[in-house]
């Protein structure tokens, strides 16, 4: 089963006995939960859009492992082609889902650890790397999504982990076994956490010697023993309760971060891919967040659907001619496509690391993500401005539907002649919801925190930039410096 599709992931999901919270309440199904269901509804579209010819050149790449077709998101880039897929597939899902589709701090996790288990066992002469590929061929056999678990609560931000009050604030081994470790701690927003059969634990920044016990990485199933999942709120995230109504703007997708506990989790050493190398958590940290910041052409599709809503409220408004929307209108795709020359930059000049893996120019990634920390919000400005302000005084689909209010919503919200009153909300409820609501979440703050909060970026890109070059250049040209002109 190389390829599942939508239903067979569904019903691998119902097979999992996750242990979840929202509300205050266990939650008994997760799979059929209105809440959590549209966001298993975005993970399923990554499975089926496998299976769709017009897709499958994006969704499916061939495993370097055993040569069969894989889903892209369990796939080891093996190319700069396979980067540039990764970027398109990225644009192409956020476009069709308006939302966070979950699936790529799993693939974002394999690629990175592909990489730095193969350095770990060339500097230590351990088996990590034998160990991460048969993790590797168990994820592309049965087609898993995996969470890829970084982020520590952190607990007193000037404190290293070992200095911490509570050493729980980030992630660490408590128990050494002869047949594994267990672990206490937490992951923090966790994307997708309850849609993912596998859990993939990183740490989640520069660790030093006496902090060696906090420098693991490692592989478990989502549902085991010991492990707690507490669900994140969302604006408006109780629409979903009120069923297929309009004012839920998305109709079928959404995203979900959870909050994770280990409490004692047991890992058998053979899941283990990290135990104390303390000196290999950067190049963990850094090559995941690389990735990941890549993987930010999501929100130029999201971006797609947002630009395409604008546009279609303009028209229904009988405000497409004016000269200021249409001005609005280019300055948001001019946003949106330099976002997407970041993530096919990044992709196009990737280069093959020692493991074989191919990874993404690490300055130009930053940058992109950098971009995504500020693009979205003026975008999300810029379409606020021109869908007005009935987009947040707008009644409910309720409302619209009773006989004694509905009429007068009929009346004073119809716009251009021809145009449908219930269209008209409907596109309005859209960007509510990628602007407000519950997709931003994925749109906009998860543009500013997720891989990395903009100083992040901003450290790597004052490390990776050789400004000595710049300053040579310049001093050349003044005659300051020798250099190779012709005179
Ligand atoms: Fe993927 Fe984007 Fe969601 Fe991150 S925010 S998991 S990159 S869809
Ligand atoms: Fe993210």
């Amino acid at each position: 089963m190389a390829l599942m599709n939508a239903i067979q992931y569904e019903e691998s999901l119902r097979k999992l006995n996750l242990n979840v919270y929202m509300f205050g309440k266990k939650v008994e199904n997760v799979v059929d939960d209105p809440i959590i269901r549209p966001s298993m509804n975005a993970v399923a579209a990554t499975y089926e859009f496998a299976h769709r010819p017009e897709y499958e050149d994006l969704m499916v790449a061939k495993s370097h492992i055993s040569g069969e077709p894989v889903n892209r998101f369990t796939h080891i880039h093996q190319n700069i082609n396979d980067l540039v897929k990764k970027s398109k597939m990225g644009r192409m899902l956020g476009g069709k889902l308006g939302c966070c589709f979950q699936r790529c701090v799993g693939m974002d996790a394999l690629n990175a650890l592909s990489i730095v288990t193969y350095d770990i066992d060339a500097k230590y002469g351990t088996e990590y790397n034998t160990r991460f590929l048969e993790f590797l061929k168990f994820v592309q056999k049965n087609d898993l999504t995996c969470d890829g678990a970084m982020t520590d609560t952190k607990g007193d931000r000037s404190l290293p982990p070992h200095k911490q009050p509570d050493p729980d604030a980030f992630l660490h081994v408590v128990e050494e076994k002869s047949d594994g470790i267990v672990v206490c701690g937490a992951k923090a927003h966790q994307t997708g956490a309850v849609n993912s059969h596998q859990i993939i634990v990183m740490p989640t920044i520069t660790m030093r010697q006496e902090d060696k016990d906090y420098a693991l990485s490692f592989a478990i199933p989502s549902d085991s023993d010991g492990i707690t999942y507490i669900m994140g709120r969302q604006s408006c995230d109780t629409r979903k309760l009120e069923g297929m109504t309009m004012d839920r703007g998305n109709m079928y997708y959404g995203g979900h971060e959870a909050l994770v506990v280990f409490d004692h989790v047991f890992v058998p050493w053979e899941r283990v891919f990290m135990y104390k190398e303390y000196d290999f958590s950067t190049a963990l940290v850094e090559n995941f967040a690389s990735y990941h910041r890549q993987s930010y052409a999501c929100k130029v599709g999201v971006g797609d659907i947002i630009i395409g809503a604008v546009q279609t409220v303009a028209e229904m408004n009988g405000a497409d001619r004016a000269s200021h929307v249409k001005d609005k209108i280019v300055e948001m795709i001019h946003l949106n496509e330099t976002l997407y020359c970041g993530c096919i930059a990044c992709a196009s000049e990737g280069h093959r690391e020692a493991s074989g893996t191919y990874l993404v120019n690490v300055l130009l990634a930053n940058v992109h993500k950098h971009n995504v920390t500020r693009f979205p919000y003026e975008i999300a400005r810029l379409s606020q401005d021109i869908a007005g302000g009935l987009m947040v005084t707008l009644p409910s689909d309720a409302d619209f539907r009773s006989p004694a209010t509905g009429k007068w919503m009929e009346k004073y919200y119809k716009a251009k002649e021809g145009v449908s009153t219930e269209d008209r909300m409907r596109i309005l409820r859209l960007i509510e919801n990628l602007t407000l609501g519950t997709a931003a979440v994925g749109y906009l703050t998860e543009s500013m925190h997720g891989a990395g909060s903009p100083q992040a970026q901003r450290i790597m890109i004052s490390r990776l930039v050789n400004l000595k070059e710049k300053q040579r250049l310049a001093k050349e040209l003044c005659g300051i410096e020798k250099g190779d002109h012709i005179s």
